[in-house]
């Protein structure tokens, strides 16, 4: 590996990059390593190793307060943690903070997009109605659909069913200079998977350790694992259900499914609470977010995007030698 690639990221210096709202790289200064990655043909052949070989280290993840980090290793009771916790926050302050918040993943998207090394995967996981889609709506609204992919994960097809268990999910990673979002995840295979029985216990306890494993992969390979569980009490499911019966510019979203999986409420949890002790590391630790109220889990999940994006601390690449003296021909 070149030397210029050996100081190429600057995982090193994580933890001294997060921002306010209004400074999106509070450590821009002359003594940033170059990220000019079109060098020489030992460059391109660097680029292509896993990116922990190329001077990665993994970004810590800034969870704003609110947000509840599960610690690793620990036994997690996700009744610890109220789903109506507003943080004390103002819902129209909260409105306001959203916008800026936005505006910083956007432009930090664009430098992730331009520097086009390391990428970042948004896990979003939630009992029926915890608002999956509304989050991705709110939090991602105005970022270049180009340098963003959502993947939403259903009931497997067979030929997903005909492979191994994250083989579905790893086709949908994030590549290089890419933000993912993966609505649903590999988390379903120990999750409603587990609560319906689908395949033998053994099976899916085999599973926590393989995602472990997966997630490890990805961090070693420069991607930067968020993983948010929005959590709602069952009092506010049954509130949405409702609103989903009675509106009926809601009917297209209420499954009658929904229901029946209501009454396993319990067993959900439990799965919950399981794969979020068992799959809680420190690299990927699992963020659970208060979410009956939308405006409160809007606001924490942007922030927290935007703060470890801005720890990330991606770089436009170094431009081309004299480009202020070239001139475009007529
Ligand atoms: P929705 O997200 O509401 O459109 O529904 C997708 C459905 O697919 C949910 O009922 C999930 O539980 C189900 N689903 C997602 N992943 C899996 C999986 N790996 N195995 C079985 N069902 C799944
Ligand atoms: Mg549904």
């Amino acid at each position: 590996m070149s030397k210029k690639h050996g100081k190429h990221h600057r995982g090193q210096k994580h933890g001294r990059g997060v921002t306010d709202g209004d400074d999106l790289n509070a450590t821009a200064g002359s003594d940033r390593p170059s990220t000019a990655r079109w060098a020489s043909a030992v460059d391109t052949l660097a680029e292509s190793e896993p990116a922990a070989l190329r001077g990665h280290r993994a970004t810590p993840i800034v969870a704003a307060p609110g947000v509840v980090a599960v610690e690793p290793g620990a036994r997690f009771d996700l009744a610890s943690v109220e789903a109506d916790a507003d943080g004390g926050l103002d819902k129209a302050w909260a409105k306001e903070a959203l916008d800026t918040e936005r505006a910083r993943i956007v432009a930090l998207q664009e430098r992730l997009y331009a520097e086009r090394s390391r990428s970042l995967l948004l896990v979003f996981q939630a009992i029926d109605t915890g608002g999956k889609d509304g989050t991705i709506r709110a939090v991602l609204k105005g970022v270049n659909p180009q340098g963003c992919a959502v993947a939403s994960f259903k009931v497997p097809s067979s030929e997903e069913m005909d492979h191994d268990f994250l083989w579905r999910y790893h086709a949908r990673t994030p590549g290089r200079g890419m933000i993912g979002v993966f609505n649903r995840s590999h988390y379903e295979d120990v999750l409603v998977v587990r609560v319906k029985g689908l395949v033998p216990e053994a099976v899916w306890q085999s599973r926590y350790g393989r995602i472990n494993d997966f997630e490890r992969l990805l961090t070693e390979s420069g991607t930067t694992v968020l993983k948010f569980f929005l959590h709602i009490s069952k009092a506010e499911q049954k509130k949405r259900l409702e609103a989903r019966i009675a509106d009926p510019e809601k009917h297209w979203k209420f499954d009658p499914a929904d229901l029946v999986e209501r009454k396993s409420w319990d067993a959900y949890q439990q799965a919950f609470a399981d794969a979020l002790s068992r799959c809680s590391t420190p690299d990927a630790p699992w963020l659970v977010v208060p979410a009956d109220h939308k405006w409160f889990r809007n606001y924490v999940i942007a922030k927290t995007v935007a703060d470890t994006l801005a720890a990330m601390d991606p770089q436009f690449p170094e431009a081309v030698k004299g480009i202020a003296e070239l001139k475009v021909p007529d």
